[in-house]
């Protein structure tokens, strides 16, 4: 059995409707199918998960919500139209939204949260009516039918493990199972989102909880690159990769798969296909574990992410000084900010943070509590901050990678202020200014694909 995740472009109009539902009904493998909110129909158009974000904002600042709900409902009643859905069956689903600002919720977060899983939740319902039309056996279940627990976190909710215990009770049903992604219920019984793009994680949850075969996961791309297409020209396609290189591509910017959705893949050792919806045919990627891997190539892809900034401490005999870097991340626990990496030297300590977690203000009253309790001889903070990731399993027990990665860059004058190899030794990642960025890519793409640099075994 295979689950099938089609993301929001695969599902923006009635003709992409039909092309997944072509895909879903050519292999009788295809039963759990999990949707996406409708996405974009061409670069200009919106995608219904921020059309539902201004609906929420509107509710909250009591603004006419005539205009927002018509352009939300009009999308999906395109698609309804499409197929000839009864208009009495797509009443009951018109109602469903515009009755979301009657609703009671706990707080704006979880309304926000609420209206936004809609996108999915309409989405689903619309897909198992055409479905059903077509005298196809289709069920529609939600989160609360399935299980699907997550944590108090109404816009980046985790999956809590009672989940898998709960899809491991639920009885399939013969037929397709239509289930919306991107949210679970809190305890209490709330929506909750994952955060943007969460809709792989719902199907990587349902791949592990209802032990699929494969885990299809259908976009608008033949197969992931090696690099970013907006930064390399024509990129290599990746045909398969294992789990912890996606990992480290998806953390640095490969967009294409939810980085946490991972996850359950590997907990329930599902390998995953990403696949394009338009071309179906086509291998696609193959995301497998470690032991089904052989590396073909040194590299299988550089990525750049750019909302970082670093904090650089100094201070003479840090390496000799007990409770230093317990003080500073209590700090930061104090503050609830995580970070990302700590590279460090015997006087001095950088630390990377994902810049979009810190709120007006918190950065500097961190800055502040750090000099007066740690006293350091110097503090830094440094905004232009991107790291690129260059991920291979194909790099370990090689001599010579490190070489191959910074000599172009010396070669264009691109300084690195940071390396740090994992112990995984199947990643490099390397700091530099923002602006560097993509020609680093460039440069160690070339190096490794187009001119073929030799490493010794
Ligand atoms: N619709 C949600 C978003 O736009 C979730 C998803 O598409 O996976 O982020």
């Amino acid at each position: 059995m295979k689950v099938v995740k089609f993301g929001g472009s695969s599902l923006a109009d009635g003709p992409h409707f039909e092309k997944i539902i072509k895909i879903i009904t050519t292999d009788p493998e295809r039963k759990i199918i999990v949707t996406s909110a409708p996405g974009k129909r061409d670069k200009t158009d919106c995608k219904i998960t921020d059309l539902l974000i201004d609906y929420a904002h509107k509710t909250i600042t009591n603004q006419s919500l005539t205009a927002i709900q018509q352009q939300i409902w009009q999308r999906y009643e395109e698609i309804g139209s499409y197929f000839s859905v009864s208009t009495e069956k797509m009443a009951v689903l018109k109602q469903i939204l515009l009755n979301l600002p009657k609703k009671e919720y706990l707080n704006n977060n979880y309304l926000l949260a609420e209206f936004k899983a809609h996108g999915e939740i309409l989405n689903a319902h619309i897909l198992t009516l055409i479905l059903q039309q077509l005298n196809l056996n289709a069920h529609f279940a939600g989160s609360g039918e399935l299980g699907i627990e997550v944590t108090a976190n109404p816009q980046d909710a985790m999956i809590v493990p009672e989940t898998y215990d709960n899809l491991a009770k639920y009885h399939l049903p013969s037929g397709y199972l239509v289930v919306p992604g991107f949210y679970g219920l809190t305890k209490k019984g709330q929506i909750a989102t994952f955060s943007r793009g969460g809709s792989d994680i719902t199907g990587a949850v349902l791949a592990r909880g209802f032990h699929a075969r494969v885990y299809e996961n259908f976009t608008d791309v033949d197969a992931i690159y090696s690099a970013n297409p907006a930064i390399v020209r024509h990129p290599k396609a990746i045909s398969k990769m294992t789990y912890r290189e996606m990992r480290e591509l998806s953390y640095a910017g490969f967009s294409v798969f939810h980085d946490e959705a991972i996850l359950p893949a590997i907990a329930g050792n599902v390998p995953i296909n990403v696949k394009n919806t338009n071309h179906p045919n086509l291998k696609g990627t193959m995301i497998v574990p470690a032991k089904d891997f052989h590396a073909l190539n040194v590299i299988t892809g550089v990525a750049t992410a750019t909302h970082f900034s670093a904090l650089y401490l100094h201070r003479y005999l840090l390496n000799k000084e007990v409770g230093f870097t317990l003080k500073l991340l209590q700090i930061f626990y104090k503050y609830h900010i995580s970070y990302e990496h700590m590279p460090s030297g015997i006087d001095d300590l950088t630390v990377i943070f994902d810049d979009r977690q810190f709120t007006a203000g918190v950065r500097e009253k961190m800055c502040q509590e750090i000099r007066t309790q740690l006293k350091p001889d110097s503090l830094e903070w440094i905004d232009d901050y991107a790291i690129i990731m260059v991920v291979g399993e194909g790099m370990r027990n090689k001599v010579g990678v490190m070489a191959k990665i910074i000599e172009p860059l010396a070669a264009q004058n691109i300084g690195v202020h940071m390396i740090n190899q994992g112990a995984s030794r199947i990643s490099i990642m390397l700091g530099t200014k923002r602006k560097d960025a993509p020609a680093a890519v460039r440069q160690i793409y070339n190096n490794f694909f187009t001119q073929g640099a030799k490493i010794n075994d």
